[in-house]
């Protein structure tokens, strides 16, 4: 490809970007993040930025401790004591629950495990369980370690559902797999390669017209779309906070029971489960709380919430709806430059097509893949790499702008026309 002006893509283009930009109405929350100098941040889908009421929150708990101590239970303006039942009153609106369904707890594996160890109750008739090729490994990994757990071995009950083009998984494939075998299906919102969106709604339908529990993991999905899990009538769902919704590194994750469960005990039970009122009974019967909050286990990590509390603020005032609106548009801008100005150069789209069938990230499918990401780095875009050949890119609602994603193609068709991304190994970091 020729420059013009010093620039590879038409000029014309800068001009779409810019009135893009203009008529955005969630540009003003750009302002209120840390956005890395000189770089443009495609990779808010592994870890979203700080942004500053998620610091006040975080520095705002450490006032808290240094000025109350032990009474930062119950004083301070969020006492920590409540502080996961507080979280959870707003989180629920973003998953589509009522509040008593949700709780902020844990992390998304431990969750899980919380969720199989709960849920997860073989028969002789009933003992399969359901995911799928494509998912991501800490869930598998869970699975298989319930099923030994039990005496079984994943290659009798863990059934797969293969991927017919290794980027996607077909609705009819699950549904088929759903024989009267299988007890629960688990399944993610949004698969953390391909950015595929799968109906849940649908799934959750199929699975319950044949007797059988369904769960979702939603850390793909949660902040950048709208969630009913209750009128889908999901079994059970867990996420985490640190990617779309900003709450930092190892921040505290969630779950969501349907109300029909909260008669189960927590298979993996502890004391803040309690009923808040008995807790400090301390006795050795367990008096579980009524909803979700009974899945929790053992003290919070206050800190860990702390970050969330700022970062939910933001959430609020923007909404979810304008949220995925221009989260669809930012991934359609993308894709329409992928496919004209970066085709040429062997990359695929990777992503479904279909707005409702993609969640928020855009998947670039090329054999160099894990060199081009490296080379993306030094010219200041960042990518995520997913082996063995994904270029994950995510522009956020909340801080990326279009003229950022133009940009930011400009910055890779430089990468190829240099072939820059030969001077690094094919060798993977630690870290991808
Ligand atoms: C990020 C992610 C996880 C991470 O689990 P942690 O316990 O938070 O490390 C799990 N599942 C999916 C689908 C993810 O994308």
């Amino acid at each position: 490809m020729e420059k013009q002006d010093g620039c590879y893509l038409p000029k014309t283009l800068q001009q779409t970007a810019f009135k893009l930009d203009q008529a955005d109405l969630l540009s003003e929350f750009r302002q209120q993040f840390y956005l890395p100098e000189e770089s443009i941040y495609l990779d808010g889908n592994s870890l979203g930025l700080l942004s500053k009421p998620a610091e006040r929150a975080v520095l705002s708990m450490l006032d808290s401790w240094r000025q109350y101590a032990i009474n930062g239970w119950s004083q301070g303006r969020h006492p920590w004591f409540q502080l996961s039942e507080e979280l959870s009153r707003e989180l629920a609106n973003w998953v589509g629950a009522d509040k008593e369904n949700v709780i902020a707890t844990g992390s998304t594996t431990v969750n899980l495990h919380q969720l199989l160890a709960t849920f997860y109750q073989p028969t002789s008739q009933r003992y399969k369980i359901v995911a799928t090729s494509l998912d991501f490994p800490s869930d598998i990994y869970a699975i298989q370690s319930h099923l030994r757990l039990h005496g079984l071995e994943a290659k009798d009950a863990l059934v797969l559902v293969q991927s017919h083009d290794g980027l996607t998984v077909r609705e009819e494939d699950i549904t088929l797999a759903m024989t009267d075998d299988v007890s629960l299906v688990l399944l993610p919102s949004v698969f953390y390669r391909s950015g595929q969106y799968l109906s849940m709604p649908q799934l959750a339908q199929a699975a319950r017209q044949r007797g059988i529990l369904i769960g979702f993991d939603l850390c793909h999905s949660i902040g950048i779309m709208p969630h009913e899990l209750q009128s889908w009538d999901v079994d059970f769902a867990f996420w985490c906070h640190y990617k779309y919704l900003n709450a930092g590194p190892g921040s505290v994750a969630g779950l969501y029971v349907h109300p029909r469960h909260h008669h189960r005990l927590p298979g993996l039970a502890g004391w803040f489960g309690s009923d808040k009122e008995v807790q400090f009974d301390m006795l050795h019967d367990f008096t579980p709380a009524q909803g979700a909050g009974r899945f929790q286990i053992g003290t919070p990590h206050v800190l860990s919430l702390a970050p969330l509390l700022g970062s939910l603020e933001i959430f609020q005032q923007a909404g979810i709806q304008a949220i995925r609106s221009k989260s669809l548009q930012l991934t359609q801008f993308l894709i329409d430059l992928a496919e004209t100005y970066l085709s040429p150069y062997g990359f695929q789209i990777g992503n479904p097509r279909e707005p409702e069938r993609r969640g928020g990230h855009v998947c670039l499918i090329h054999p160099e893949a894990i060199r081009i990401c490296k080379a993306m780095k030094q010219v200041g875009v960042i990518p995520d790499y997913r082996a063995p050949d994904v270029v994950r890119l995510a522009p956020v609602p909340l801080y990326t702008s279009f003229t950022d994603v133009l940009e930011a193609v400009e910055r890779i068709i430089q990468v190829m026309e240099n072939k820059s991304y030969e001077a690094f190994e094919k060798q993977r970091e630690v870290i991808a």
